[in-house]
């Protein structure tokens, strides 16, 4: 009898949970990645880096935007929060003013890049204040990882910083369900990963942009991070089938030379090389050495 009202009172206490549309309580570790470009406001290099005049307020923008998304994972009933500065020195968002309930990582390390920190414990990863790939048209301070690559290619996929962070997001079997950033990535991350929830805080227009007031933006995002979170189980890991193969096209054939010297890669034009394995780490730590 005791044990039967036990098992009712669960049933009972679950389907009040799912009511309120709230996870039971339970794990829900989340890692955050931000970048800067794809900020709500921001439109100029200027604007990204030290010795900018404006970039101290556009890294509180960052901070803001970081925000957002902490407080949408805690609304959603997250019990971990890792966030991770993944821009230019990685030194961007301001440690006071970001909120204490998350852990940051700050400068690069190792060849996880802007996903350093994020490993098969997680269950969740967002990606704040990202931007499209090189070339991409109407896209708002568009580049893939610097101004030397034009072009990355995974299994025949051109991808965008975001579309390369979910691929390493996929080896350890979690999915990347948030991004915000302008229209153009919103776009690009659906294309190729799939199902994503996405807030784009700005249009690209040309070289121009037409954007939300960040103030909103921030709003956009704490509701997109919480419904996605709710709705964990809605998105698949990134993974891309072996055996993989890279394709780098550098700007200058120069690096693609450069990139050529480590064993197992190859040149395949002026300014391309390749990598090919079966294990996708070897894959990823290549880049991070072809691509400094
Ligand atoms: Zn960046």
């Amino acid at each position: 009898m005791k044990k039967f009202h036990a098992v009712l009172a669960a049933v009972l206490l679950t389907a009040a949970l799912a009511a309120a549309g709230q996870q039971p309580a339970e794990k829900l570790k989340v890692f955050i990645s931000v970048d800067m470009e794809g900020v709500s406001g921001l439109i100029h290099w200027d604007e990204t880096g030290q010795g900018g005049p404006d970039y101290p307020l556009f890294r509180k923008l960052m901070t803001a935007e970081a925000n957002a998304a902490i407080a949408g994972a805690l609304e959603a009933g997250a019990t971990e929060i890792v966030v991770r500065d993944a821009h230019d020195s990685a030194r961007n968002i301001l440690p006071d003013l970001l909120r204490p309930e998350a852990r940051l990582i700050r400068e690069w390390n190792g060849p996880l890049s802007m996903m350093e920190g994020v490993d098969r414990t997680f269950d969740a990863v967002v990606l704040v204040g990202y931007h499209a790939r090189a070339g991409t048209p109407d896209a708002v301070l568009k580049h893939t990882m610097s101004l030397s690559l034009y072009d990355v290619i995974l299994n025949g996929v051109r991808l965008p910083e975001a579309g390369w962070n979910a691929a390493i997001a996929g080896y350890f079997d979690v999915p990347v369900v948030f991004l915000s950033g302008d229209t153009a990535i919103c776009k690009q991350v659906r294309e190729i990963v799939g199902n994503v929830e996405t807030v784009a805080v700005k249009e690209g227009l040309g070289k121009a942009a037409s954007m939300v007031h960040p103030a909103k933006a921030q709003e956009m995002i704490q509701k997109g991070v919480a419904a996605a979170l709710r709705n964990l189980k809605a998105f698949k890991p990134y993974k891309p089938i072996p055996p993989y193969k890279l394709e780098i096209v550098f700007t200058d054939e120069n690096l693609a030379q450069r990139a050529s010297w480590v064993p197992g890669a190859s040149r395949t034009g002026e300014r391309s090389v390749a990598f090919a394995s079966s294990d996708l780490m070897d894959i990823i730590k290549y880049f991070r050495l072809a691509r400094l």
